[in-house]
C-alpha cells in the first residue's frame, strides 16, 4: 500500500511516500521510498524544491506566486523523472495529513470530508499559520488525485480528552463557551513515543503512568495514563509552557499589561516578541539552537549559561507538574532534537528527580541512544530516548482506516 504523508508547517511543506504491505503494519518503521521538501523561506518569491528518492537527489528553485502549483510540482516527481518510484498517480492509496490545529472536536485521526475541512477553516483563527497550510495540501492533493482517501491527523487529538480541571484556564466562564482553553500540541509524537515506550518495556500501555517530553524547537510535556494524554504544557497555543527555541513558553500575564501600558505594545509587537524573540534566543541574545548556545556557554558567555540555566529550570518545574498530575511514575521519555541529542539537558532533568528512585546509567546517556532504555536496572523509574516518527505515525494512521474502509 502507498501512503503519502504530508506534512505542511509555516515555512515548509514535507512529505513522503511509504510503501507497505497491505495486510499487515511493519514492526519496526520503514524508510519512506521518497521524501520531498519544500522550502518556502528560500528567497523571496522563489522556492526551494528538494527530493531524495530512486538514489536521487533532486533541487530545484521554483518561482512562485501562489503554492499550490508549486505542491503540484513536488507531487509529480513521484512518478515522473529520474526520482520516480510509482508508475501513474493512482497507485497512491492514501494521503495523510499533519493538521495542527483540530480543536476538542476531533480526538483521533480522520478522514477529510468537506464538514472536516470545514472544521480545519473554523481553526485557522486559532492556528493562523498552519491551518491554512494544511487546506492548501488537501486542495492540492484533491486537484492532483480526485477522490483519493485523505486523513487529517491532529496534533491536537492526543489531548482532546484530557479532564477539564487540566484543559480549563482559571478565567471567566466565558472562555470556556467561547473555546479558550488548553488544546495541547505536539500530539502525535507524544502518542507514538508513549506507544513505543510500552512495546520497548513489554508493557501495556493502559498500565503505565509516563511523562514524555518533546523538546525541540517548539517544546511540551505529556502526563500519559491509560493510552491518553491527561494533562500537557502547551496550552491555546503552542506557546504555553516550557521555555523553546524563541518562544518564551509561560510568563506572568501582567508582564504583557505592563508593556502595552508603558512601552506602548500592541497584539502584533507582542506576538513577535513572545514567539520569536524570546526563549533560549532572547535570553542568550545568541541563537534559538541549544547546539549554538552550548558553544557560547563553552566560549564563556554568561547571558548563555544563563538561558541554559533557565531552560532547565522550566523544564524540571514543569516535569514536576506532570507528576503531580500523574501520582505516580513508571517511565520519563525523551524525543525531539534537543531531547534526542542533548546529553546534558536530560542529565540535569534527571538529576531533580533522583528522589524517586530514578537513576540515569551515566554512559548509556552520553552514548547516541535511540529507542533504547538509559536508566540503570535497578532505577524505579524508567528512562527512555525515543526516536519521534510523526510521519511513520501518520501513515500508521491512514492504514489503519483504510482497512476500515
Ligand atoms: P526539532 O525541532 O525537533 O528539529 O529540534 C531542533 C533543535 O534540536 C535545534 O534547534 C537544536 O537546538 C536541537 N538539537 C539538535 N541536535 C542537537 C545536538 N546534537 N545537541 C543539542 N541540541 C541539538
Amino acid at each position: 500500500m502507498k501512503i503519502l504523508v504530508l506534512n505542511a508547517g509555516s515555512s515548509s511543506q514535507k512529505s513522503c511516500l511509504y510503501d507497505i504491505p497491505d495486510d499487515r503494519l511493519p514492526d519496526h518503521p520503514p524508510k519512506p521510498i521518497w521524501e520531498g521538501l519544500i522550502d518556502w523561506t528560500h528567497q523571496a518569491g522563489v522556492a526551494e524544491v528538494k527530493v531524495e528518492a530512486a538514489e536521487t537527489l533532486l533541487k530545484q528553485q521554483v518561482p512562485f506566486s501562489s503554492r499550490i502549483p508549486v505542491i503540484e510540482q513536488l507531487l509529480a516527481t513521484l512518478w515522473n523523472g529520474s526520482t520516480q518510484v510509482i508508475a501513474d498517480r493512482a497507485e497512491i492509496h492514501v494521503v495523510g495529513h499533519r493538521v495542527v490545529h483540530g480543536g476538542r472536536k476531533y480526538h483521533e485521526s480522520t478522514p477529510i470530508t468537506p464538514e472536516v475541512k470545514e472544521a480545519i477553516e473554523q481553526f485557522i483563527e486559532l492556528a493562523p499559520v498552519h491551518n491554512p497550510a494544511h487546506l492548501e495540501g488537501i486542495n492540492a492533493i484533491e486537484h492532483i488525485l480526485g477522490s483519493v482517501l485523505q486523513v487529517a491527523v491532529f496534533d491536537t487529538a492526543f489531548h482532546a480528552q484530557m479532564p477539564d480541571a487540566a484543559s480549563i484556564y482559571p478565567g471567566t466562564y466565558e472562555w470556556v463557551e467561547k473555546g479558550i482553553r488548553r488544546y495541547g500540541f505536539h500530539g502525535t509524537s507524544h502518542q507514538y513515543c508513549a506507544e513505543r515506550t510500552a512495546e520497548l518495556l513489554g508493557e501495556n500501555l493502559n498500565d503505565l503512568k509516563l511523562i514524555t517530553c518533546h523538546l525541540g524547537n517548539g517544546a511540551s510535556l505529556a502526563a500519559i495514563c491509560n493510552g491518553r494524554s491527561i494533562d500537557t504544557t502547551m496550552g491555546f497555543t503552542p506557546l504555553d509552557g516550557l521555555m523553546m527555541g524563541s518562544r518564551s513558553g509561560s510568563v506572568d500575564p501582567s508582564i504583557l499589561i505592563h508593556l502595552i501600558r508603558h512601552e506602548g505594545y500592541d497584539a502584533d509587537r507582542l506576538d513577535h516578541l513572545l514567539n520569536s524573540a524570546s526563549g533560549l534566543l532572547g535570553i542568550s541574545g545568541v541563537s534559538n539552537d541549544l547546539r549554538q548556545v552550548m558553544s557560547a556557554i563553552d566560549a564563556g558567555n554568561p547571558r548563555a549559561k544563563l538561558a541554559l540555566d533557565l531552560y532547565i529550570h522550566r523544564l524540571r518545574s514543569c516535569m514536576g507538574s506532570m507528576l503531580a498530575s500523574l501520582g505516580r511514575l513508571d517511565a520519563l521519555i525523551f524525543t525531539a532534537g534537543i531531547g534526542e541529542n542533548a546529553s546534558n539537558i536530560r542529565a540535569a532533568a534527571c538529576e531533580a528527580f533522583e528522589f524517586l528512585g530514578l537513576k540515569l546509567d551515566a554512559e548509556k546517556n552520553a552514548g547516541r541512544p535511540r529507542d533504547q532504555i538509559i536508566s540503570t536496572s535497578d532505577s524505579k523509574v524508567k528512562v527512555l530516548v525515543i526516536h519521534t516518527q510523526e510521519d511513520w505515525a501518520i501513515a500508521r494512521d491512514c492504514w489503519k482506516l483504510s482497512r476500515k474502509g
